[in-house]
């Protein structure tokens, strides 16, 4: 193919393949033992599998609904009810989207106009920032503090201007493993009282929440949820993170508003999924456990490590665990995971690309979704280095 001969306007100059791409790279190229991007190497349910493959056979291959299929929607609004006891209409409260990215892409396309602010807090998910960028909207960061990654709230209140449309949260938080807590959740309750500010609160993680903490979902606190969008993915809660099919949650206003921009961006998501998963979170059992089943997946991992040079970081949330490598080496992140999946194969992610300035505290994400075998193997790896 002849090469294009024009000037591209790039929208966004700064971004390159995200680091997601750059480590499932390295790890085929050096067939490492993959923990960077999170994603679990066990099957997902042969139930689960079983309805999917059933609502195809039945010819459920059309376009969904553009809100979703209401048995998934339905199902969600039950969840919701007896998970938090908060009630969304599934008519008018709850849509269906091709997982929690494009949820998150149509949310701040529908709120972020040109020149107004919205504010992350870093080391933030990776899609956040472009998606403001993309529509004219300007990105205030806000570092949550080190070691424990909390939210600096004496800083907030300073940060919010007249321009500030959103400030997006996200607990349990990728790539800390850190929670919000129910304090967190009133603190910002109190500060966007009175206010036009927007909330999206990316819940992906919902379910995979440790040490007896429960998970403080925005939707608990009816002042912060009448101006909030949740965001969920089942690809997270059920181990099918190929599956893209994930949900918003918002009050009548927000939802009719965010329609406008969603139908545009992808109209509806994949329809034999939705009915499949509509019917597998009828039974509360295939979810309810998995805060404990991921517990005994990130204490096998520490446990394997306490002979290591690698120091734990707190995880109480996510699949996701932090190590410092300070003991080891004075070597950048992505120098020393680069080192990691390149001399001894295995995978991890830097948190450095998290920041907007690339900020190096000498820690690496390790996701721990993995078998045992493999956390085996991982670790042993790692308590060689
Ligand atoms: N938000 C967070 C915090 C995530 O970690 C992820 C994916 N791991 C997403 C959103 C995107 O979810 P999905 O795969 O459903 O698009
Ligand atoms: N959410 C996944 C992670 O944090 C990555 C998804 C992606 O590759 N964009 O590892």
């Amino acid at each position: 193919m002849e090469a294009f001969k024009g000037t591209i306007h790039t929208k966004l100059p700064e971004t390159g393949s995200s680091i997601f791409a750059i480590m499932s790279q390295l790890t085929a190229e050096n067939n490492a033992v993959n923990l960077s991007q999170g994603f679990p190497d066990f099957p997902v349910s042969e139930e689960l599998i079983e309805r999917v493959h059933h609502y195809m056979k039945e010819g459920m291959n059309q376009y969904a609904p553009m809100p979703g299929v209401k048995p998934l929607r339905e199902a969600i609004s039950h969840m919701f009810n007896d998970k938090y006891g908060v009630t969304y209409d599934a008519d008018t409260e709850i849509n269906i989207t091709a997982g929690a990215t494009q949820a998150l892409y149509a949310a701040i396309s529908t709120f972020i106009k040109e020149g107004d602010e919205a504010i992350i807090f870093e080391p933030a998910y990776d899609c956040y920032a472009p998606a403001v960028t993309l529509n004219g909207g300007l990105v205030k960061y806000s570092r949550l503090q080190f070691p424990d990654f909390s939210i600096n709230w004496d800083e907030l209140p300073r940060m919010i201007t007249h321009r500030t449309r959103l400030i997006i949260i996200n607990s349990p938080q990728n790539p800390t493993g850190s929670v919000l807590s129910r304090e967190d959740m009133e603190r910002l309750e109190r500060i966007t009282r009175d206010t036009d500010i927007i909330v999206l609160s990316d819940e992906v993680y919902e379910h995979l929440i440790f040490d007896g903490l429960t998970h403080q979902s925005a939707c608990l606190f009816p002042e912060l949820a009448q101006r909030t969008l949740v965001i969920g993915s089942f690809g997270k809660t059920f181990h099918a993170t190929g599956w893209k099919t994930g949900f918003v949650l918002a009050p009548e206003k927000l939802m009719t508003e965010f329609r406008k921009v969603h139908q545009f961006v992808v109209f509806a998501s994949n329809t034999p999924v939705q009915y499949a998963i509509a019917d597998f979170i009828g039974n509360k059992e295939n979810y309810l456990h998995l805060g404990t089943f991921y517990q005994a997946k990130r204490d096998l991992f520490a446990e394997g490590l306490k002979d290591s040079r690698f120091k734990v970081l707190p995880a109480h949330g996510t699949y996701f665990q932090l190590l410092d490598y300070s003991a080891i080496s004075n070597e950048t992140e992505m120098d020393f995971a680069r080192l990691l999946v390149e001399k001894h194969k295995i995978a991890a992610i830097p948190i450095a690309p998290f920041y907007q300035n690339h900020d190096d505290h000498k820690v690496l994400r390790f996701c721990f979704a993995k078998k045992e075998e493999t956390l085996i193997k991982a670790t042993k790896i790692l308590s060689g280095i």
